[in-house]
C-alpha cells in the first residue's frame, strides 16, 4: 500500500499522510487490544470532497479503507491488521450549523462526543448520549455503532438523536441522507441503514442531531440489594414513582473493583448488609415533594427489595456516584476480562442472570465472573474475569467455550449478543448464530450496492 502514500499525499496534503510505524500505531488500534495494529498508511482527510477522493482512489485500486473515530470501540472495528489504510476523520471537527428553531446541530463526524455535549449546553440545551468514554469518541464512531450508554432509558441511543447524514459511499458517492427533517416519507430511509453499520458502506461525514431541553435537575441514588431481581423490582416502582433517566446495576465484585483501582470510597458504611451483593444506581428529576423519596425508600425497605440507600445531596455528590459505575469498565481492565455484551428483553432478565450464573459455576468454577451494566434498558456488560497467576494464553483458550455458554443462553432467551458495542472483528464469526440467513442475505446485498468494491472495512461485521 505504501507506493500509494504519494496520491494519498496529492489529495490532503504530505503532513497529513502518516507512514512511521510508530506514529501508525495507536491508529490500528481500538480499545480491544486484541490484535496487533498493523496499518500501511494513515490518512488524515479534512473535508467531505477528500473523503470521496480517497474512497475513489481505494476503488480504483483495490486499497482497503478501516474508518477511524476516537478508536473507544470494544468489538475491533476501527483495528487495522491487516495492512489496510487508515482513514482518521479527526480532522474533521468543525460544528457546521446550529438551527435554534429545529434545535439541531450539524457537525463533521470527528466532533468528540463532549465537545457536542458542550456545545449543546451552551445553547441551554442538553445532548443525551452519555457513557464513560464520551471524552475521547467521536460523533461518527457513534453514529457507526449506534452508541447507547446510561440514558438509553430516557432518550434512546444515537439513532433517536440522529435527523441527517451525510455520507460518502464505499463506491465514493455523496449522499445526504434526510437533511434535519424531523419529517420526510419520502420513501425508505437510508439514513437508518448508515447507523450501526459500523463503517461497512461507507464514511459518516457530518451528522444532523436533535437537541434536548435540557432537564430538571437531578438526583442520584444508589441502593444496595441482596439480588438483582429485587433491583428489578426497584426499577419496576422507580418508574412509576419519579421520572428516570437511568438505572444502572454494579455488581459487588465490580464495586470492590473500582474502589480498590481509584481509592474511591463506597457510599455505604460497613454494616451487616453492606457490602451487598449489588447495587443499582438510579437518577432521576428531583421530584418537587419533599416525601416522594422518603416514601419510596421505605416502600422498597418494607418490600425487602433494598437494604440501604445514599441519596445525592449535591452536584458534586450526584458525580462521586456516578463515578462507581463509570470506573467500572477501567477498573476491571488489569484483570483482562473477557467481555459480554448482551441484552434480552427486560421480563426475562432475572431468569437469564440466574441461568447463567448457575451455568457458569457449574462449568467453570475457577473463574470469576463480574455484572455491571444498563440495567434499565436490559443491557448487561458481564466481565469473566482472568484468574490471579493464569497466563493470558490460558485464559484465552477458554475464551472460546466461556462465550459460547453465554451466547448459548442469549440465543436461547431471544436476546441479543452485541447490544451496543456492535460487532466489529469480535464477533464476526457468529454473528450468523444471531441473525437469520435471509436477513444476512439482504445485508450482502446492501453493501454490495452502496461498497461494490469491498474496500470499506473488509472482514468486518459480516
Ligand atoms: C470505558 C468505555 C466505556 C464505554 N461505554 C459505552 C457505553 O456505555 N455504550 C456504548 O454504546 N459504547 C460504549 N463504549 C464503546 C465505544 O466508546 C462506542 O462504541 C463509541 O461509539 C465508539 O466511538 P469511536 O469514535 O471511538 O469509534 P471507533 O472505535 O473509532 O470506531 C468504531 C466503529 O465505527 C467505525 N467508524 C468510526 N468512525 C466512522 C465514520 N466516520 N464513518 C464510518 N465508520 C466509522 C469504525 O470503523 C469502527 O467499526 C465504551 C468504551 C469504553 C472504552
Amino acid at each position: 500500500m505504501k507506493q500509494f502514500a504519494e496520491q494519498f499525499k496529492a489529495i490532503v496534503g504530505d503532513k497529513n499522510v502518516i507512514t512511521s510505524k510508530a506514529e501508525m500505531a495507536p491508529y490500528g488500534i481500538d480499545r480491544t487490544t486484541l490484535w496487533q495494529p498493523n496499518p500501511s498508511l494513515v490518512v488524515r482527510p479534512d473535508s467531505i470532497e477528500q473523503v470521496q477522493q480517497i474512497v475513489l482512489l481505494a476503488n480504483q485500486h483495490n486499497i482497503p479503507l478501516v474508518p477511524s473515530g476516537g478508536r473507544t470501540g470494544l468489538s475491533g472495528g476501527a483495528v487495522a491488521k491487516d495492512g489496510e489504510v487508515v482513514v482518521t476523520l479527526e480532522r474533521m471537527k468543525r460544528i457546521l450549523h446550529y438551527s435554534a428553531p429545529d434545535q439541531t446541530v450539524t457537525c463533521e463526524a470527528g466532533v468528540i462526543t463532549q465537545h457536542l455535549q458542550q456545545f449543546a449546553e451552551q445553547q441551554g440545551l442538553f445532548y443525551p448520549v452519555d457513557f464513560a468514554s464520551s471524552g475521547s469518541s467521536h460523533i461518527g464512531g457513534n453514529v457507526a455503532t449506534n452508541a447507547g450508554g446510561i440514558r438509553v432509558l430516557r432518550y434512546g441511543g444515537t439513532r433517536e438523536q440522529v435527523l441527517g447524514l451525510k455520507v460518502v459511499t464505499g463506491n465514493g458517492d455523496i449522499l445526504d441522507l434526510n437533511r434535519g427533517l424531523v419529517k420526510n416519507n419520502c420513501g425508505p430511509d437510508l439514513r437508518h441503514l448508515f447507523i450501526g453499520s459500523e463503517g461497512i458502506l461507507g464514511f459518516i461525514c457530518e451528522v444532523t442531531v436533535r437537541l434536548q431541553p435540557p432537564p430538571p435537575p437531578q438526583s442520584v441514588m444508589v441502593v444496595s440489594a441482596r439480588a438483582i431481581t429485587d433491583l428489578l423490582e426497584v426499577f419496576q416502582c422507580s418508574r412509576k414513582t419519579v421520572t428516570l433517566s437511568a438505572f444502572e446495576f454494579i455488581a459487588q465484585q465490580a464495586m470492590d473493583a473500582v474502589t480498590a483501582h481509584t481509592g474511591q470510597h463506597s457510599p455505604f458504611k460497613n454494616t451487616s448488609t453492606t457490602p451487598a451483593p449489588c447495587y443499582g444506581l438510579l437518577e432521576f428529576d428531583t421530584p418537587n415533594k419533599a416525601n416522594t423519596i422518603t416514601d419510596f425508600f421505605a416502600q422498597c425497605q418494607q418490600q425487602g427489595w433494598i437494604d440501604d440507600a445514599v441519596i445525592s445531596q449535591s452536584e458534586r455528590q450526584s458525580k462521586e456516584l456516578w463515578q462507581l459505575r463509570e470506573n467500572v469498565s477501567e477498573s476491571l481492565s488489569p484483570h483482562k476480562p473477557l467481555k459480554h455484551d448482551v441484552a434480552v428483553r427486560m421480563e426475562k432478565l432475572p431468569e437469564f442472570i440466574a441461568r447463567m450464573e448457575v451455568k457458569l459455576a457449574e462449568e467453570f468454577p475457577q473463574l470469576q465472573s463480574v455484572w455491571f451494566g444498563h440495567l434499565g434498558d436490559g443491557n448487561i456488560h458481564l466481565n469473566v474475569l482472568k484468574p490471579e497467576g493464569w497466563s493470558e494464553q490460558r485464559f484465552g483458550e477458554l475464551a472460546t467455550e466461556v462465550s459460547g455458554l453465554v451466547y448459548r443462553l442469549v440465543w436461547e432467551m431471544g436476546g441479543s449478543i452485541s447490544a451496543e458495542h456492535g460487532v466489529g472483528l469480535l464477533k464476526q464469526r457468529i454473528l450468523g448464530r444471531q441473525v437469520a440467513g435471509t436477513e444476512v442475505k439482504h445485508w450482502l446485498a446492501a453493501r454490495n450496492s452502496f461498497d461494490a468494491h469491498s474496500v470499506m472495512n473488509r472482514g468486518k461485521v459480516i
